[in-house]
């Protein structure tokens, strides 16, 4: 009997031998990179499901695949009004296996797929975290932001931040405060 597979230790041969498909959920707190990149705590978990599978390779022996989707709402912040704006991530991604690190690093030029090593076993939560930490909008914006962008308010604020250098001088001359 198979034993169950564990999203954070994924055995992909056995994952890809049987074509197994596993799905789940976690709380987006529970992903310290992703909530860091969030504008505060999210309503949703982020959502994945996984599927390996065996395709031919170029020598006619089969080779692990993996097929990962992931949903995910997330507050971001709005470049333009600084509000929170939810933005929903879909994404399906497929991965080849290959023996180790450095055989992923040699093949990966050539390779229109993305390619991972075998071994260590893959931490599918960390692989997931790391897909939409790279599909983050470089400049997340409300679909039809209201907001007019104000550079003299920026400049205001700009203005009434204290020179980080001049505040170190300050902090400098001062004396060392009583613990
Ligand atoms: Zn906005």
């Amino acid at each position: 009997m198979a034993h169950p597979q564990r999203i954070q230790s994924l055995d992909i041969w056995a994952l890809a031998r049987s074509g197994t498909v596993l799905n789940g959920e976690h709380p987006v707190a529970d992903l310290a990179r992703l909530q860091s990149a969030c504008s505060g705590p999210a309503i949703s978990p982020v959502r994945w499901q996984l599927q390996g599978l065996l395709k031919p390779g170029p020598e006619g022996r089969d080779q692990p695949w993996m097929v990962l989707q992931v949903e995910a709402e997330l507050p971001l912040s709005c470049v333009r009004c600084l509000q929170t704006v939810n933005h929903v991530f879909r994404l399906e991604r497929e991965f080849r296996f290959v023996a180790d690190e450095a055989t992923a690093m040699a093949e990966d030029e050539d390779s229109e797929e993305d390619l991972l090593p075998l071994t260590p076993p893959l931490d599918g939560l960390n692989l997931i975290e790391d897909e939409l930490l790279m599909d983050m909008p470089i400049l997340p914006k409300h679909e039809n932001c209201q907001s007019e962008y104000l550079p003299t308010r920026e400049g205001d604020a700009a203005d009434a931040k204290p020179n980080p250098f001049a505040a170190l001088a300050q902090l400098r001359k001062s004396p060392p405060k009583d613990r």
